[in-house]
């Protein structure tokens, strides 16, 4: 078990959890992000995007509902900006690429649950079967009857597969997402020839725009996550200028609303820079989203930079992080 596990057991059986749910949160807006809700071992993709199955997905927003606000949309954009004073801890629920699972599990829980979420789609994926690069990955390493597999882009690395798959899977990722990484389709077309097999084919993997609307009509938001979901910081200012326009343009003309959220693909320290903030910024975008932990204290927010906690699957750390963060702003172990 690891330490934040032991930690959170321990803490639960003595009543310290408990007791600290009990006492005030601080003023600031708690972010929650999820990918696919689901089945993770029933994928033949990246299992690691999976953050809940759909009764887990349920329990948390009971459990958020019992302590916090969730909130999304206008109501977000004002704490955010300030012009709604935050007293006391707010929660966001929010999800990534728009795989269609956010539409078939995701919004009919949220709507029992009466809540409100923020759904990132990718315009390109839209409607479609793709198989965007991390699934892709995950299922060529995974299913590849090679030993090892060496890779020249951006700079050498041989993985072996001899062992587990799914940590040789994690090793090419951080290698893709390496910030020096500016030709991820070389890169892929590496890959593709060391593993030595091909994808499957696949049913539509991606929310339409019609499901879109119908969620929109539910109270749910619509952002931005770029056009190709493309890694920012490895891109040219004017590239990552085309990504947060034309995604935007293009929901916008596929949902009739304004659209002023984003969030950074991959979304950790690197994929995103202080040139992305500031294009993001000029282009009016008035939440922007990022994937490496934290909690956004109301003396600390960063419209440019609003920090995003993973949904973690032991429900137990889920609820043990969403207690500290809210109650103390960090995570201290
Ligand atoms: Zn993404």
């Amino acid at each position: 078990m690891s330490k934040r596990g032991l930690a959170a057991r321990i803490l639960k059986n003595s009543g310290v959890l408990r007791a600290l749910e009990m006492t005030g949160s601080k003023p600031g807006i708690l972010v929650i992000n999820h990918h696919r809700v689901g089945d993770a071992s029933a994928s033949r993709f990246d299992r690691d995007v999976f953050s809940a199955s759909a009764d887990a997905f349920d329990m948390q927003l009971k459990y958020f509902k019992r302590y916090f606000n969730v909130v999304a949309g206008e109501e977000l954009e004002d704490l955010v900006s300030g012009r709604t004073p935050l007293r006391h801890t707010h929660i966001a629920v929010t999800f990534d690429d728009g795989y269609r699972n956010d539409y078939t599990t995701s919004f009919p829980v949220l709507k029992a649950n009466n809540c409100r979420g923020t759904f990132f789609l990718v315009p390109e994926y839209v409607g479609t079967a793709t198989i965007p690069w991390w699934d892709e990955i995950a299922y060529l390493v995974r299913n590849s009857p090679k030993q090892q597999i060496t890779l020249q882009t951006p700079v050498p690395v041989t993985i072996s597969l001899g062992g587990d798959r799914e940590q040789a899977i994690r090793a090419v990722l951080r290698h893709y997402k390496r910030p020096d990484n500016h030709d991820s389709e070389r890169l892929m077309n590496e890959l593709r020839e060391q593993a030595g097999c091909s994808l499957p084919a696949t049913d539509r993997r991606f929310i339409t725009w019609e499901e879109a609307r119908e969620m929109q009509e539910a109270g749910m938001q619509i952002g931005s996550h770029t056009q190709t979901h493309g890694i920012l910081g490895q891109m040219s200012a004017e590239k990552q200028e085309w990504e947060l326009r034309e995604s935007r343009s293009n929901i916008e003309a596929n949902i009739g609303r304004p659209v002023r959220s984003l969030a950074y693909p991959v979304g950790i320290h690197g994929a995103f820079t202080e040139t992305t903030e500031k294009i993001a910024d000029s282009l009016g975008y008035t939440m922007c989203f990022s994937f490496y932990g934290g909690f956004n204290a109301s003396v600390h927010m960063q419209p440019m930079n609003l920090l995003r906690m993973a949904a973690n699957r032991d429900p137990l750390i889920f609820r043990l992080e969403t207690a500290l963060l809210s109650r103390f702003g960090r995570l201290p172990f």
